[in-house]
């Protein structure tokens, strides 16, 4: 982690975010998207994506899409859900809110279970939801909901999903590649993620893991053409082929960063060093006297929300703008009800980023005048209970 040249902030953001100097070398080159060599790098990307999954990856297969998070997030909800399905969404966050947008956009009928800025829906929950409304077909989780840095309990969702004849999706944009999931003790129809999350790749595109049976079952579905996951499918299968233009330095950049990935150790490993940076971070700013928004029974390796300090002297942007001074670039918080900010904890950065970072933290809080980085006791009483 040491090939960042001193002169770029480090990105403490949950994508795009600080990657390696070989994945940006890999974008030095030009390939021709017709080309028999970047065929065979899309075939590469395809399968070592599958690979990530497991030993239950058998029946499944991947398809690449153009675009970011949303555009995957659209196309799964438009391919896998037929007109005459309903989806139970899950939401405890913005994220959650999207998809529930998006299928409103899309004339699609769903049911919101809205727990609110962080409270996760539990097992029990989507049971007695999807035992409630025979109608329901799809239910879709967030894995990591970003916003709040909650990591979703995905697997009694999935168990309970199961449990009750229907299918899950899964929105992992922010989790997969570090967060183990396998379809052998984690059933799901379809997931969806991005190459400039937890890969550590660049954005531009993202993908579907989904079942071959179920990406065979989807053909017409989609009401959009170019978000028709169903019809790229089809398009790699019989030429090995992006449909339109594909975001080929991107591509190329990713299956760099899937090599650094193995390299690393792979999923275990790299959320092994994600969890060693929020340690280091959350224990740091308590050290300053900082609150975080959630218990660590809740707490994702992948980014952490911190509560603002009462202190009137503190103000995000100036805060952001003094860690930006020190080659640090942070997040605002997402939360609806009490104030916030996030630092992320993926990208080319170790426990010694973190450590330098603190540092930061505490000489921003010297120059804004911030003698207390406490929150208030309202705010603190808002925060999710231990
Ligand atoms: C990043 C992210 C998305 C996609 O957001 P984009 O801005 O479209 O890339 C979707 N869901 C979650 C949970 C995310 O973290």
């Amino acid at each position: 982690m040491k090939d960042i040249p001193p002169a770029e902030p480090i990105l403490l953001t949950p994508g795009p975010l600080t990657t390696s100097r070989a994945v940006r070398a890999a974008m030095l080159r030009d390939w021709g998207s017709w080309d028999d060599d970047f065929r065979a790098m899309t075939r590469q990307l395809r399968a070592d994506l599958v690979a990530l999954l497991g030993a239950g990856r058998e029946d499944y297969d991947c398809v690449p899409m153009q675009g970011s998070g949303s555009y995957l997030v659209e196309a799964m909800l438009g391919t896998f859900v037929p007109w005459h399905g309903k989806v139970l969404v899950l939401a405890n966050g913005a994220y959650g809110q999207r998809a529930a947008q998006t299928l409103d956009v899309l004339g699609l009928p769903f049911t919101l279970m809205d727990k609110g800025d962080f409270l996760p829906p539990r097992g029990e929950d989507v049971a007695a939801a999807l035992a409630a409304d025979p109608e329901i077909t799809h239910v879709l989780a967030i894995h990591c909901e970003t916003s709040s840095g909650i990591l979703n309990p995905l697997a009694e969702i999935a168990t309970a999903t199961q449990a009750a004849g229907r299918k899950l999706l899964i929105d992992s944009m922010s989790a997969f590649g570090a967060i183990p999931i396998d379809p052998a003790w984690l059933p799901f129809e379809a997931l969806v993620s991005s190459a400039n999350k937890c890969l550590e790749g660049v954005p531009g595109f993202g993908f579907v893991l989904a079942r071959r049976t179920a990406l065979a079952e989807c053909a017409g579905n989609s009401p959009s053409l170019a978000l028709d996951v169903h019809a790229q499918w089809v398009s790699f299968e019989q030429t090995g082929q992006w449909r339109f233009t594909p975001p080929t330095h991107v591509v190329a950049a990713c299956v760099e960063a899937l090599a650094g990935h193995a390299a690393e150790g792979g999923v275990e490993a790299r959320g092994a060093r994600y969890a060693t940076n929020r340690d280091r971070l959350v224990a740091g700013m308590r050290q300053l006297g900082f609150e975080t928004l959630l218990p660590e029974a809740w707490m994702s390796p992948i980014i952490v929300t911190f509560l603002s300090p009462a202190d009137p002297a503190f103000d995000f942007a100036r805060f952001y703008a003094a860690m930006k001074a020190r080659g640090f670039l942070i997040y605002p918080g997402k939360l609806t009800v009490v104030e916030s900010f996030r630092i992320g904890c993926i990208g080319q950065i170790d426990p010694e980023v973190m450590s330098r970072v603190v540092v930061a933290v505490e000489e921003a809080l010297q120059e804004l005048g911030v003698r207390s980085a406490a929150p208030s006791p309202e705010a603190l009483a808002q925060r999710m209970p231990g």
